[in-house]
């Protein structure tokens, strides 16, 4: 269960996150849409310490996300702390950021390997099974230079998964892709949230996508939460004449 509780966020004098609060419960999977600049990816990072935040908390499974409690206070915890944590937490960016000089099988079992000191034996079997669920079992030896964009953000995808993540976070994992790619990168998104188990947030564009995906739809608007709820009310019907006007825009 991931708890987000007043939320607050600012660069300089500019407040960009004005009070967010939302429990997402262990499994769900939960996308973020909204106007460009509303600050989505901004709580996507605070979510595992890529920011940290100006007031409020965030846990997963109880545990501070970036902090530590210490007599009623909250201490931003040491960089090497942070990022023990954020091995938890998977992250899946816009642009896919992969290896150039590693195949896609080493893109996989690198951090499993180095950072989780998994036998080089394991990480591979598991790399092949991850390689395989995102329909790569064929390219684990290939570079990424030698790879579509939707097949290397399949690798990216696998290599978060490598981790065993009880999270993972996708910001606009599509949105660099030739329109003819997106549905693959999609599809294995979809099929992880059908599976279940991880819990899932998700920033897209890709409205169709939100729908059919989703537990539930979150709509921001600069810098608040307007409006959560099943995607067919938040789609359909929804309460805010915000989410309608951006809707009407989007869709
Ligand atoms: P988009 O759909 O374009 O990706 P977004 O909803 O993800 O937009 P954010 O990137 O979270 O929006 O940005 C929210 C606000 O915070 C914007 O006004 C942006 O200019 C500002 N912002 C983001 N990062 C920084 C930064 N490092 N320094 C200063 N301002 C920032
Ligand atoms: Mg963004």
């Amino acid at each position: 269960m991931i708890r987000i509780s007043g939320v607050r966020k600012s660069y300089g004098s500019t407040e960009v996150l004005k009070g967010i609060d939302l429990d997402i419960p262990t499994g769900e999977t939960v996308c973020i849409i909204g106007p460009s600049g509303s600050g989505k990816s901004t709580l996507l990072r605070t979510m595992n310490h890529l920011e940290d935040i100006s007031a409020g908390s965030i846990t997963v499974d109880g545990d501070l996300v970036g902090y530590r409690l210490k007599r009623g206070k909250l201490y931003e915890l040491r960089e090497s702390e942070a990022c023990r944590r954020r091995l938890e937490i998977g992250m899946v960016f816009q642009h896919f950021n992969l290896f150039p000089h590693m195949t896609a099988l080493e893109n996989v079992t690198f951090a499993p390997i180095k950072v989780k000191r998994e036998s080089p034996a394991a990480a591979t079997e598991y790399a092949r099974s991850l390689l395989a669920r995102v329909g790569l079992a064929d390219k684990e030896g290939s570079y990424p230079s030698k790879l579509s964009g939707g097949q290397q953000q399949r690798v990216a995808i696998a290599r978060a998964l490598a981790m065993r993540p009880k999270v993972m976070l996708f910001d606009e994992p599509t949105s660099a892709l030739d329109p003819e790619l997106v549905g693959e990168v999609l599809s294995v998104i979809k099929d992880l949230a059908r599976t279940g188990g991880i819990t899932m947030v998700v920033v897209t564009h890709e409205m169709g996508f939100a729908r059919e995906v989703s537990d539930r739809v979150v709509f921001m608007d600069a810098g608040t939460i307007v409006e959560v709820g099943p995607p067919a009310q938040v789609f359909d019907t929804p309460a805010h004449d915000r989410t309608r006007t951006f809707l009407s825009a989007v869709l």
